[in-house]
């Protein structure tokens, strides 16, 4: 038996929300922002073949659409409120709809962002899915805006970088890794943990914050530009991912400064918070790494430990540019 768009909806995402919010049913979700907080909110759009592979498992994909929105979010400094999840699907099925679900409210429970409504279309062009999210940020805090950054401003990075790419890459055909790198490097592309508390925790002490969704160089590349200065940053200090530190050095170059769907945060930060960002990362249990500082000189430079420095420019995902990896 087919499943109709309302036993989808009925099914697998009606799951109760707490007491005082409308969320799943009517015409519309409604929920009170909590006193002297302005709204922030985010949308992302994933296609089938472009941003996920059709085999891909369903929960997995569940987690990970919601995780990309959360990431924003967190670069923002924003508090999660609620989220919405449109779906087109070309045939429902119950056992992958389930594990989808399973997927996405496993993440929206850690992070206390409940799905209070959304939409259920049939598609013809394969899976296609759009979340949008909610959050929350006290009103007259400035946030972690990409143009918050000044000169002088350390650069940190969280987590560890070129993980994703590499498992991209190898997934599909175009590098050749031992089952064991794969399997080590597959959760940062499939399973991102979006630096939610990180980026709510930040808002004291650091200035500007990007996510690295469309990798390093590019997206640090849009901070320095809101925040009108450049940056130096060394290879050395770049937190790359240990197991792919001996993979050959143009795809570990390649993946460490411009690999995506990384959803670290990049943030800038005065020197006198350097202390505070080290005991954040230890009461958080997320690596910070200190990466570089900004100049007043304009663009980004790599300097590596033979003291050369070299000039990068912005290599990342683009949409409308072809031939390059999703993003
Ligand atoms: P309308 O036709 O008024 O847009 P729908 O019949 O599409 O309403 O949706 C009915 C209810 O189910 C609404 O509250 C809507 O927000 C919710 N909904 C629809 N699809 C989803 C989904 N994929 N996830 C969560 N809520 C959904
Ligand atoms: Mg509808």
């Amino acid at each position: 038996m087919t499943l109709g768009e309302f036993s989808v909806i009925a099914r697998f995402f009606s799951r109760p929300v707490s007491a005082g919010i409308l969320g799943v049913g009517d015409d519309a979700a409604r929920l009170r922002l909590p006193p002297n907080t302005d709204l922030v909110s985010c949308k992302d759009l994933l296609i089938e073949g472009r941003h996920f592979f059709a085999n891909v498992s369903p929960d997995t994909l569940g987690h990970k659409a919601l995780a990309v929105n959360l990431s924003d979010l967190a670069a923002m400094g924003a508090k999660p409120l609620a989220c919405l999840l449109g779906i087109g699907l070309v045939t429902p099925r119950a056992d992958w709809l389930a594990e989808f679900a399973d997927g996405f409210y496993r993440l929206a429970d850690q992070w206390q962002c409940p799905l209070i409504g959304g939409d259920t279309i049939a598609s013809e062009f394969g899976t296609v899915i759009s979340v949008t999210v909610m959050g929350t940020l006290p009103s007259g805090e400035l946030g972690l805006r990409r143009n918050r950054g000044q000169i002088d401003d350390d650069l940190w990075v969280s987590g560890d970088l070129g993980g994703a790419d590499v498992a991209l890459r190898a997934l599909q055909g175009d590098v050749n890794i031992s089952p064991e790198l794969l399997a080590a490097t597959r959760a940062r592309l499939e399973r991102p943990e979006p630096r939610v508390a990180l980026g709510q925790a930040l808002l004291p002490h650091a200035h500007a914050a990007i996510d690295i969704s469309d990798g390093l160089t590019q997206d640090l590349q849009h901070l320095l530009k809101a925040s009108n200065c450049g940056a130096e940053i060394h290879w050395q200090q770049l937190p790359i991912h240990p197991m792919i530190q001996t993979l050959p050095e143009n795809i570990k170059r390649l993946a460490v400064l411009n690999g995506g769907d990384v959803y670290e945060l990049c943030f800038t930060a005065p020197r006198r918070s350097r202390a505070a960002i080290e005991q954040l990362a230890i009461a958080l249990s997320v690596p910070l790494s200190r990466v570089g500082s900004l100049t007043p000189t304009p663009g980004l430079r790599l300097r590596h430990g033979n003291g050369l420095v070299e000039s990068l420019t912005a290599q990342g995902f683009d949409h409308f540019k072809r031939g390059e990896q999703h993003g």
